[in-house]
C-alpha cells in the first residue's frame, strides 16, 4: 500500500503540521489524484482561526490541480493521467430544494473541500468526480490553481454585481488579481482599493489594468456603479456603500467578515443592496473558465513547497503576498 503526505490542522488555533496516511481509495464516484498544486486562500485562514465549520481534523486547501492516478466505476468522462481542478464545492445533496432550483452553491447538506472533506495540502486527495472540472491547458499547474476559488468565486461575485461599468474591488490579493483582468477585459473601469500605504499592492492593481488605485479610506474620482469586497473587514461594507451610486451594489465576496459597523439608513437608501457571494455552482465553473480561455487571464504566484504550509498561510495573512501563494506537493 503506498502512503501520502499531508499538512494536517487538528484544530483552531494549531500550526498545521505533518503527516503520513495510507493512500486513500477513491469510492465509486470519486478520483483519486495525485496533486502537482493546491492554492492557498483566505478560507484557510478562516479555518485555522476557527470561525468557519469544519471537520477537524482535516486537510485543508480548495483550489487543487492534479493528475488522476485512480477512479471507482462511475466517473465516466476522465481517464487516468488526465489534468483536473478540485474547486471549494465538493459534494451536494441532489434533492434539496436549492439544489432541485439549480442553486446548489446553496445546498443544505454540502461538503466542501478542504473544510468538510479532505484537501489538497496533501500529496493526494480523492474527490467527487461529479464536481470536478477540466482545466485549459493554457496554464500551468501552479497558474491554474487559484483559478479554482480565487477565480471562480470571484467570478460568481461578479455576476452578481451586474453589468455596470464602473467597478470597485476591496482587497486587491488573490481573487482581486484575476477579477480585475476579467472585468478590464469585458471593458469595464476598474478601481483599486488596498489597506492604506500598500504602494506595491496599488502599483501591482494598476500594473493589471486598473485604472485607479488606492487606499480603502479615499473615495475613488468618480461613483462606482458596485463593489466587491474581497478582504473580511465588516467596515468595508459602509465604505463602499459611501462610493456606490443609487441602485449600485455591494457584494461582500468572503466566507467570513468582522461585524458590519453601524452606518446612516441615507447610505443604504436610494435602491443601493448589500449581498453576500455563498460557494459556487458548476456552471459558475463551465462559464468562468471559458472566460478566462478568451479573456488571456493570466495568474501571479508565489510557490511555497508542502511543508511551508504555514509560512505560505503567515505571509497570507500578513498580506505579505503578490497574487497568490500556491503550494507544490511534489
Ligand atoms: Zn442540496
Ligand atoms: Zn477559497
Amino acid at each position: 500500500m503506498g502512503q501520502m503526505r499531508a499538512m494536517q490542522l487538528d484544530g483552531p488555533g494549531k500550526p498545521l503540521r505533518m503527516v503520513i496516511r495510507p493512500l486513500p481509495v477513491a469510492g465509486s464516484a470519486e478520483l483519486l489524484i495525485e496533486v502537482t498544486a493546491c492554492g492557498v486562500c483566505r478560507t484557510d485562514l478562516h479555518l485555522v482561526d476557527g470561525e468557519i465549520p469544519a471537520h477537524y481534523p482535516i486537510i485543508p486547501g480548495h483550489e487543487i490541480v492534479g493528475h488522476v492516478l485512480a477512479m471507482g466505476e462511475r466517473t465516466a468522462g476522465f481517464t487516468i493521467g488526465q489534468r483536473v481542478g478540485v474547486p471549494w464545492l465538493g459534494h451536494t445533496c441532489g434533492i434539496c430544494s436549492f439544489c432541485r432550483k439549480g442553486q446548489e452553491n446553496l445546498c443544505d447538506q454540502p461538503e466542501f473541500t478542504g473544510c468538510t472533506r479532505d484537501g489538497g495540502y496533501a500529496s493526494h486527495v480523492v474527490a467527487d468526480a461529479r464536481y470536478c472540472f477540466p482545466l485549459p491547458d493554457r496554464f500551468t499547474d501552479v497558474e491554474a490553481a487559484p483559478l479554482l476559488c480565487a477565480g471562480l468565486i470571484g467570478w460568481r461575485a461578479l455576476r452578481l454585481a451586474g453589468d455596470g461599468r464602473r467597478l470597485g474591488l476591496y482587497g486587491f490579493g488573490a481573487a482581486a488579481h484575476i477579477l480585475a483582468q476579467v472585468a478590464t477585459a469585458q471593458e469595464r473601469e476598474v478601481y483599486a482599493f488596498t489597506r492604506a500605504g500598500d504602494e506595491d499592492g496599488q502599483a501591482f492593481a494598476r500594473l493589471l489594468g486598473c485604472v485607479w488605485a488606492g487606499s480603502s479610506e479615499t473615495a475613488p474620482p468618480v461613483m462606482l456603479d458596485a463593489a466587491l469586497i474581497f478582504a473580511p473587514i465588516g467596515a468595508l461594507v459602509p465604505a463602499a456603500l459611501r462610493v456606490v451610486r443609487k441602485g449600485g451594489r455591494v457584494v461582500c465576496a468572503g466566507i467570513h467578515m468582522s461585524d458590519i459597523p453601524a452606518f446612516p439608513y441615507a447610505d443604504l437608501w436610494g435602491e443601493r443592496a448589500i449581498l453576500s457571494v455563498a460557494n459556487l455552482t458548476r456552471e459558475d465553473g463551465a462559464s468562468f473558465f471559458e472566460v478566462v480561455e478568451k479573456a488571456g487571464i493570466r495568474t501571479v504566484t508565489e510557490r511555497f513547497a508542502l511543508e511551508q504550509a504555514n509560512e505560505a498561510l503567515l505571509r497570507l495573512r500578513e498580506g505579505r503576498l503578490t497574487g497568490a501563494a500556491v503550494i507544490c506537493p511534489c
